[in-house]
């Protein structure tokens, strides 16, 4: 054997060895890489068998054994390319059905049978013979129609796979250009190997692409090792990643944005590829259209942002979470919820809990919540505090007369006409069916009736104006003002007696507790 055929042996050998350890390092850890490995230790096998296949025919040393290693080489080799083509797709993201791979493996499959019966037709290979000048293991061999078409296939499976990875390159995040960069360069050097081969270019008689296919395993390896080529962008996890309905946006350590998720693209239409390797900051400030930043340096596990987004005010709530990445750099994943309707949720359930449906003003509950705190302040202070309580008089007389609805709206016209003469601060609450109550810090006792005594005046001469006419009703009011250590609830109590006061000595009045009843004379 002369140096030379050992030489490419070498090289063939090498490729094979490396392509069986690519292999069974992903076999080893298919778990981990799911489907995708699948393809890949197929691509690998085949590129396996086309590598000691050829070594094996150069080893040969008659027509026979020649024939026979070139129909095992023949197994793997048409196989390869288009098995190469699947696995950039494969990682590209674009399915692989099970019909495409059948498909894509039918002129490979031809190829193999062609080789193997190409003695009874000759379709692969017209001539195929030992070489006159050079001797054993170098063949003379002349094309046949089927070698040009199964040429023109793994040319054409090379080349767009070579492709698919360039037009990839534009979207593609810095961080994962090396990949891409090791992906082209595995498709394109075997590529110009057979181009070149094709042209008459290489040695006669001994096919090249074999003994280069190591240099692309090597970077398939160095693309597993170093890049982790199935662990940082398989798609399986973008599938994930972006299937996901909250916003993700991945920073680096130096803050940059390196990668987003289809619904953080939803959330902020601005983001961009682009915008890759900008610091968050901007980012924040194009897709905000000029929010204040967000202060990540303190940032708290969560927070919650508001800003108009095409006029219409969003709310989100941003979680983050420090994220350690490849070769131990520290980088930061920050997870919008646009938490907008769940707060609408929450601020009607509110208003539900403690607003009174019909007259929209504050419920009994919400009364006491409020009205304690303010009590409490204003005993603390020695500020004069007083409640009243109002009820409509003769009130079932109207809902016999008119109906219930008026009743109702007979109800909110006398919440609307009270409110005219109140001021904001006033705590004005439902007490039940048509008892409202009061509560007024700040003024004295003489203060407080006169409010009362306006409450009473505006009511009654204020009638609902209804399709049957007017409706007109009177109120009775009962008012208590704080002066001894008592609590809200007792101080109610006495309001309540004022307000039976009222009641007794013929209703439409304002009775104050700890007075004399009196039948106040400048009514209407
Ligand atoms: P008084 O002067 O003694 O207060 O007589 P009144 O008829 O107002 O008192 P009473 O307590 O006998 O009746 C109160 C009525 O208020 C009975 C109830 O049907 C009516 N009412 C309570 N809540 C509502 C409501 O939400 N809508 C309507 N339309 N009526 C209500
Ligand atoms: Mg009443
Ligand atoms: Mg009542």
């Amino acid at each position: 054997m002369n140096s030379l055929v050992t030489a490419y042996v070498t090289l063939i050998c090498t490729s094979g060895v490396l392509n069986l350890y690519l292999g069974a390092y992903v076999f080893f850890r298919r778990h981990q890489y799911k489907s995708i490995a699948h393809i890949f230790m197929i691509y690998t096998a085949s590129i396996t068998i086309y590598c000691f296949a050829a070594a094996a025919t150069l080893l040969s040393t008659s027509l026979e054994e020649i024939k026979f290693w070139t129909t095992i080489l023949y197994i793997g080799m048409p196989a390869s390319a288009p098995l190469g083509l699947m696995f950039i797709m494969h990682y590209l993201g674009i399915k692989i059905t099970k019909k495409r791979f059948i498909a894509l493996l039918i002129i490979p499959f031809i190829s193999m049978i062609m080789v193997a019966t190409n003695d009874f037709h000759h379709l692969h290979y017209r001539v195929y013979e030992i070489d006159p000048n050079l001797g054993a293991p170098f063949v003379l061999q002349e094309i046949g129609i089927w070698y040009m078409i199964h040429g023109i296939y793994t040319f054409a499976s090379l080349f767009v796979a070579f492709l698919f990875v360039l037009l990839r390159w534009r979207e593609t995040a810095k961080e994962y250009r090396p990949q891409l960069i090791a992906l082209m360069f595995g498709q394109f050097v075997p590529m110009l190997t057979a181009f070149v081969y094709l042209l008459g270019l290489t040695p006669p008689g001994v096919d090249p692409v074999p003994m280069v296919l190591w240099v692309s395993s090597l970077l398939y390896v160095w693309s597993i090792s170093s890049s982790r080529l199935f662990s940082i962008m398989p798609i399986a996890k973008d599938t994930i990643f972006n299937s996901i309905n909250d916003g993700v946006i991945v920073l680096d350590d130096f803050n940059q944005m390196i990668e987003f998720n289809d619904a953080s693209k939803e959330m902020f239409p601005k983001l961009n590829k682009s915008m890759f390797g900008m610091t968050f900051d901007q980012v924040w400030l194009e897709v905000t259209e000029g929010s204040p930043p967000l202060e990540l340096e303190h940032a708290i596990a969560s927070m919650e942002v508001q800003f108009v987004q095409n006029g219409i005010e969003r709310i989100y709530q941003i979680r983050t979470s420090p994220l350690q990445h490849a070769h131990n750099r520290k980088g930061l994943l920050l997870i919008f919820t646009d938490i907008t309707e769940l707060k609408k949720l929450q601020l009607k359930l509110e208003h539900h809990a403690y607003y009174d449906e019909l007259t929209q003003i504050y419920n009994r509950r919400a009364f006491f919540e409020k009205c304690e705190q303010v009590f409490l302040e204003a005993k603390q202070s020695a500020t004069p505090f007083a409640v009243m309580l109002l009820d409509i008089d003769f009130f079932k007389n109207v809902n016999d007369t008119y109906g219930h609805d008026v009743g109702d709206q007979l109800l909110k016209h006398m919440v609307k006409v009270c409110q005219s003469q109140l001021s904001e601060e006033v705590l004005f609450a439902r007490y039940g069916g048509e008892e409202f109550v009061l509560a007024l810090k700040g003024s004295a006792a003489v203060a407080s009736e006169r409010i009362a005594e306006r409450l009473r005046k505006h009511t009654e001469i204020q009638p609902l104006e209804t399709a049957e006419g007017d409706i007109s009703v009177t109120l009775s009011i009962g008012l208590a003002e704080l002066v001894t250590d008592e609590t809200l609830y007792q101080l109610l109590k006495k309001a309540d007696k004022a307000l039976y006061d009222a009641k007794r000595h013929g209703r439409n009045q304002v009775q104050c507790w700890g007075r004399e009843p009196v039948i106040l004379s400048e009514k209407g």
